[in-house]
C-alpha cells in the first residue's frame, strides 16, 4: 500500500535506507529510461507492488457528495490518495438525504433471489456492520445500523401466497436465516400490527441506518483524514485537476459538464415522517407491506416511498402523501391519530436494469452511481470496488459486469 506506515523519503526507500522491495530490472529500466530521456517501460508493465510504491499520490477528483461519493472519498484518503469532492449544491442534499436508509437487502429491495444485483446487495449488507463500526470511530458519529430486521407482512390471502413463493424462492437461494411467521406470532411480536395480517415473512439480518447521519459521518471522515470537500461548485470533468475524475453525481451524473453522456434517469420517491401515537407501542422491526414500508426511528416512524417519473421535480404532493398514509394505516391502523411531522421527496439515480454503474468510462474517467433504490445498503461496496479501480487499476472480481458495457 501507497500510504504503509513506515516513512519514505527516497524512492523505495525507508528514512532508515532499509529497501522497501528488492531492485527490480523493470523498474531500472524504467528509471534509467526516463533520466535519459528514451522511452521509459511503461507503468502497467511494472511488477504491482512496485506501481504503487513508486507513483506519487493519486489526485482524486470527486463529483458528488452524497453517500456514494463520500464513501469513495474517504476509502481512496485511507490508501494515500490526495481527494477533493465536489457538489454543485450543499453536501448530500440529493438522494442520500431523501432516503429511508434501510439496508433491506434480504427483504427484496435488491430484487429477486439470485440475481447479480442481489448479490451485490446482500454482500453489502455482510460488510455493513464492520463499515459502520469502523466509520463510527474515524467521525466520532454513531452510524451503527439498527438490527431488528424486516417483517414483510401480508395483510389478505393473496398477498400470503405471493410472499410464499417469495420465501420459498429466498430460502432456495441459500437463505436459512430467514422464517415464516404465522398470523399469532407476528401479532405478539408487533401489537401494533393491523388485526387482518394473515402472516409474516421475518429478515432478520437486514438492517437501517439514518441516512443523513450517515452522509455526516462520512463527511466528517473525509475531513479528518485530509480530504476537502468544495460545496456549491460545479466542476467541468475535462478540466478539473486531477489524475482520476469519479463520477458519483448521482441522478444528475449523466449531465456533469464535460462528463460522457450516460444512461441514468430520476425516479421521484416521496417520505412522509409521523410521531408516536400516543397510548401504542411503536413498531421495532421494519415493516414492508404490498403498498408501503415503515420505518421506526427514535420519536419517528418513516413511511416510504412512492416511485414516480417526474424528471427531478421534487414537490411534495397531497396525492402522493394521501397514498402513503392509507398503504400506512392499512397496517398500522391507529396511525390515524398519529401526528404529522415532516414530509420530502428525492431523486433515485436509476439504470435501465436498477442495477448500480460501475466501472471505467474512459482513461481518467470512472462512474459510480445508478443505485437506485439501494445507494445506501450498497455504499460499503461501491466504495470499496471504486478504490480498487483507481488505486490498483481494476474492479474486484465480485464488482464485474456493473458496467457501462451490459447496455451495449
Ligand atoms: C425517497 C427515497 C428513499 C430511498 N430509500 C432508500 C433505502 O431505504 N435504502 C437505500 O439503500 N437506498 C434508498 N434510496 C436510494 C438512495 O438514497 C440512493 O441510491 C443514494 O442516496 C444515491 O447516492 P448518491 O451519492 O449516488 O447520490 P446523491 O445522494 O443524490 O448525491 C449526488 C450529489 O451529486 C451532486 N451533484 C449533482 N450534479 C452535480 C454536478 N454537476 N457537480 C457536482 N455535484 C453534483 C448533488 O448535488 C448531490 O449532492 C432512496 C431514495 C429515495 C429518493
Amino acid at each position: 500500500m501507497c500510504t504503509g506506515t513506515t516513512p519514505r523519503t527516497s524512492f523505495g526507500r525507508t528514512e532508515g535506507g532499509q529497501s522497501l522491495f528488492s531492485p527490480s530490472s523493470v523498474l531500472q529500466r524504467h528509471v534509467r529510461g526516463v533520466v535519459r530521456g528514451a522511452t521509459p517501460v511503461p507503468r502497467t508493465q511494472w511488477p504491482a507492488q512496485i506501481a504503487r510504491m513508486t507513483v506519487s499520490p493519486r489526485r482524486v477528483a470527486i463529483v458528488g457528495a452524497g453517500a456514494i461519493g463520500l464513501s469513495i472519498a474517504w476509502r481512496l484518503l485511507q490508501r494515500g490518495a490526495r481527494v477533493t469532492v465536489y457538489d454543485r449544491g450543499p453536501l448530500g442534499r440529493g438522494a442520500s438525504w431523501a432516503s429511508a436508509g434501510l439496508l433491506a437487502a434480504t427483504a427484496g429491495h435488491g430484487g429477486p433471489a439470485g440475481t447479480p444485483l442481489d448479490a451485490l446487495c446482500r454482500r453489502a449488507l455482510g460488510r455493513w456492520d464492520a463499515f459502520a463500526r469502523e466509520l463510527t470511530d474515524a467521525a466520532g458519529i454513531d452510524v451503527v445500523p439498527r438490527s431488528e430486521g424486516t417483517l414483510v407482512v401480508a395483510l389478505d390471502a393473496a398477498e400470503a401466497e405471493r410472499l410464499g413463493t417469495a420465501y420459498e424462492a429466498w430460502r432456495a437461494a441459500g437463505d436459512d436465516a430467514q422464517r415464516w411467521l404465522a398470523r399469532d406470532v407476528v401479532a405478539r411480536l408487533e401489537p401494533a400490527l393491523a388485526g387482518t395480517v394473515v402472516a409474516a415473512r421475518l429478515c432478520p439480518n437486514d438492517r437501517q441506518v439514518d441516512a443523513r447521519r450517515l452522509v455526516a459521518a462520512l463527511a466528517e471522515a473525509v475531513r479528518r483524514a485530509g480530504g476537502a470537500v468544495r460545496e456549491h461548485t460545479e466542476v467541468d470533468v475535462e478540466r478539473v485537476d486531477a489524475d482520476v475524475v469519479v463520477l458519483a453525481a448521482g441522478a444528475w451524473s449523466g449531465s456533469v459538464p464535460g462528463a460522457p453522456s450516460i444512461p441514468i434517469a430520476p425516479l421521484k420517491g416521496q417520505m412522509v415522517a409521523l410521531r408516536p401515537t400516543p397510548g401504542v407501542t411503536p413498531l421495532r422491526h421494519v415493516v414492508f407491506t404490498r403498498d408501503v414500508y415503515l420505518v421506526p426511528r427514535p420519536g419517528r416512524l418513516l413511511v416510504g416511498a412512492t416511485s414516480e417519473a417526474r424528471g427531478f421535480d421534487t414537490t411534495v404532493t397531497a396525492g402522493s402523501v394521501r397514498l402513503l398514509l392509507d398503504g400506512a394505516r392499512r397496517a398500522v391502523p391507529t396511525l390515524d391519530d398519529a401526528p404529522l411531522d415532516d414530509a420530502w421527496a428525492g431523486v433515485r439515480p436509476m439504470t435501465l436494469d436498477g442495477a448500480p454503474l460501475l466501472g471505467r468510462l474512459t482513461e481518467r474517467i470512472v462512474v459510480a452511481t445508478g443505485h437506485g433504490r439501494n445507494g445506501i445498503l450498497l455504499t460499503p461496496v461501491t466504495a470499496e470496488a471504486i478504490t480498487a479501480l483507481v488505486l490498483d487499476g481494476a474492479l474486484p472480481s465480485w464488482a464485474l459486469g456493473f458496467g457501462m458495457e451490459r447496455f451495449g
